[in-house]
């Protein structure tokens, strides 16, 4: 089984080729990631190429090898369960499970995960509205806008929180943009960067950095 930071680190590369929409990663960006020095990311990513996980090219970046890919899919697979599980069984709150799912995710077993996956219903979706990778690795990707792109005054659901910071999602979890909640944009204002919502009958405000994170459907 690949150590645990192996496995962050394939994790990361695909997570931020997966938001770049590019198969190639900066090492600059990869090392932000995983809060190294350059010098670190480079030497474990030469590592995994040694390993036929990932291509590493100087001065282009990283990529994923086909292997690389499956093997990310698996640990997302795991942290994904192992959040819904958390929230879903043992009566944990949507935003503080992330942390508990980064450790967790290297060390459980097969027979442990699929046994969650069975009496969880085979969910598709975690907490927090991110896709689940299936057994096969497949994962099933919706079309969904941000506040900053869906259409005003309307009842929209939300859907997904596409940041893991707890802060962040406290904050989420305060304002009452949990994933399955309902919400009306009522307002973009393009000079102030600043999107108007209605969320549980209150009037709330909030910036585009935030805004972009917070994903909906119709
Ligand atoms: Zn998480």
């Amino acid at each position: 089984m690949p150590s645990a930071t192996v496995e962050d680190y394939i994790k990361q590369i695909y997570l931020i080729s997966d938001q770049i929409g590019i198969k190639e990663v900066a090492m600059g960006r990869v090392a932000d990631a995983l809060g190294v020095v350059p010098g670190t990311a480079t030497t474990m990513v030469k590592a995994l190429a040694a390993a036929g996980l990932a291509n590493y090219a100087p001065r282009v970046g990283v990529s994923l090898t086909g292997q690389g890919h499956v093997l990310a899919l698996h640990v997302l697979r795991r942290h994904r369960l192992i959040e819904q599980f958390l929230v879903e069984q043992l009566g944990y709150d949507w935003s503080e499970v992330h942390e508990e799912a980064e450790q967790l995710e290297h060390v459980i077993s097969e027979r442990l995960l699929e046994r969650i996956d069975k009496i969880l219903g085979h969910p598709t979706v975690d907490p927090h509205g991110d896709p689940i990778p299936s057994a096969s690795g497949e994962m099933s990707e919706s079309q969904l806008e941000s506040f900053l792109q869906c259409p005003l005054n309307k009842t929209l659901r939300i859907a997904r929180i596409a940041d893991q910071n707890p802060d962040f999602l406290s904050y989420i979890a305060r304002s009452g943009l949990n994933p399955g909640a309902s919400v009306t944009i009522t307002l973009r204002d393009s000079r102030a960067e600043s999107v108007q919502l209605l969320a549980r009958g209150q009037q709330l405000s909030m910036g585009w950095g935030a805004a972009a994170k917070v994903l909906v459907e119709r």
